[in-house]
């Protein structure tokens, strides 16, 4: 669970701007990582903190940052450097979120934006985030003022480091005075870590929030064991049998992201792709597609999906194994974020094991074994889901009543077709199809009808008050109500039950 039962925001006394402003936001407890950070840095500690993505990091530490600004527009007191201009920008988005009632003006610096515009901010900002590339380029522009820093944060230090920015960072501290508070957070503590906290910190605290794991505890591991060859296929299966709500599929080369995506789209997903070759703009619109349900899935580059903030997506897919156990942290923990549940698998390929190992070894991370299943597995699991969603729409229906119904019910199923010529298992699926199609919104003598040859005479005693009900569903769930292959079976019924017999991955 990422929030804690024991401790509450009561805690840490904040002002009565910052409890309206959590009350705004709605975060009514505070996350483990929070209870760690937030007395220390308010207590003016510096910190090094290993907490992974998805604990509520940026208000740990922005809660505290910004409790402790007075603020003077176009004076920067904080400084946030951030591997990346989306993780940059959501940064900057939760600061103002956090500093609204207290009016305080954050403003995010990066790459591939006008300067202009970031001038003009930057005269009535006190927080600035910014990627170290372009946050040197402006101090050497003479075009920014740190002088006056009192706070600074190094998110995602680790990535920092891993994509090359360590000489910026160092050539950034020249411009900060000396005396300040500094804070280091990273999902990873390595020596090179240990070694960047030892240069820009002042005898820091060290918080490490679980020594054991990093890997989020919401997140179930499982793996493919694959040859390699034929592997967009292999993965076809995997989504055909999981039919992921939402997932974001990494690969470990842009060619391999184009690539998978086309497989996909061809196959009738609804896939886009995420990779350092499309412009800040594309890259933007194809994560709001995700968000908006307009795409079930992203196939995306480590680089290009690191920092974004997708809250529920329900599986992390690795098309293939990255070469190192943190990068394989990093791709998981977008998955099991914010308290919810997530599945994170992986195919895996022979020449992968080096990494499989790791993982296992170093974060203690349980990966449990799948095979890759056959048609009748796709099938049946894909039956499965089907009655648990059609039995959840129906338990939803509190006023349907049900009750004379239940002796039938149970000669149905307990006797079966003793002396009748009654089948009972064809009498259930005829049921159950004029159930989906009335969920669905179509009337019920149109479902009865298209249940046909012989629906079975319960359906017609159905009381008229019952019919009634029956004939007006509520608005369902989106997801429940159209998913993508439900509109193509709803659409085409006969086409449906063929697919259902025989699915398509196996061709
Ligand atoms: P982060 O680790 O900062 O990327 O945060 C992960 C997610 O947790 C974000 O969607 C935050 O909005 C959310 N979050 C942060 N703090 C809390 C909290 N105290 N209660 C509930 N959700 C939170």
């Amino acid at each position: 669970m990422l929030t804690t039962a024991e401790h509450t925001f009561d805690d840490f006394y904040l002002s009565d701007e910052m409890r309206r402003a959590l009350d705004a936001i709605g975060y009514t407890r505070p996350t483990k990582a929070q209870v760690a950070a937030i007395p220390l840095i308010l207590a003016g500690i510096d910190l090094i903190l290993q907490s992974q993505t998805g604990s509520g990091k940026t208000a740990a530490f922005g809660i505290p940052m910004i409790e402790m600004l007075e603020p003077v527009p176009g004076r920067i007191d904080v400084l946030v450097l951030a591997p990346t201009r989306e993780l940059a920008q959501q940064v900057c988005n939760e600061f103002e979120r956090l500093g609204q009632f207290k009016r305080v003006k954050a403003t995010a610096i990066y790459g591939g934006t006008s300067y202009e515009r970031q001038y003009e901010e930057l005269e009535k900002s006190s927080i600035v985030v910014a990627t170290p590339g372009r946050l040197i380029d402006l101090c050497e522009r003479g075009k920014i003022d740190l002088s006056q820093l009192r706070l600074l944060c190094l998110d995602e230090a680790d990535e920092m480091l891993s994509m090359g920015f360590r000489d910026d960072i160092e050539a950034i501290m020249a411009y900060l005075p000396e005396e300040r508070q500094s804070l280091l957070f990273s999902a990873t503590i390595t020596d090179e870590i240990k070694a960047l906290g030892n240069k820009t910190l002042f005898y820091p605290e060290n918080v490490l929030l679980s020594t054991d794991s990093v890997a989020s505890v919401d997140v179930a591991h499982y793996y493919y064991p694959v040859r390699g060859v034929g592997r967009p296929r292999d993965l076809i299966k995997v989504l055909e049998y999981e039919e992921p709500d939402s997932a974001i599929i990494f690969a470990n080369t842009k060619d391999d992201t184009f690539m998978v995506t086309s497989f996909l789209k061809r196959h009738g997903y609804r896939a886009d792709v995420l990779n350092g070759d499309l412009p800040q703009k594309e890259r933007e619109k194809t994560l709001a597609a995700l968000r908006d349900g307009k795409i079930d899935y992203i196939v995306a580059t480590d680089v290009a999906a690191r920092g974004i903030d997708i809250s529920d997506l329900s599986h992390v897919i690795n098309f293939v194994l990255p070469d190192s156990a943190e990068v394989y942290i990093h791709r998981t923990g977008r998955t099991g974020r914010a308290g919810k549940k997530g599945k994170a698998i992986s195919l895996i390929a022979p020449n992968e094991v080096a990494t499989f190992f790791q993982v296992r070894k170093m974060y203690s991370v349980n990966l449990i074994e799948q095979s890759l299943p056959t048609p009748v597995e796709i099938m049946k699991a894909r039956q499965r889901r089907g009655l648990t969603r059609i039995a959840t729409q129906l338990e939803s229906r509190k006023d349907l009543p049900y009750g004379a119904h239940m002796g039938i019910a149970e000669i149905l199923l307990n006797e079966g077709s003793e002396g009748s010529e009654l089948d009972p298992v064809r009498t259930v699926a005829r049921l159950l199809a004029i159930a989906e199609r009335v969920q669905k919104g179509a009337p019920l003598s149109a479902a009865v009808e298209a249940a046909a040859p012989a629906a079975p005479a319960v359906t017609t005693e159905a009381p008229k008050a019952e019919v009634k009900k029956a004939e007006a569903p509520k608005a369902e769930e989106k997801k429940a109500e159209a998913p993508k292959t439900e509109v193509k079976k709803a659409e085409a019924p006969k086409a449906e039950e063929k697919k259902a017999e025989a699915p398509k991955v196996e061709e």
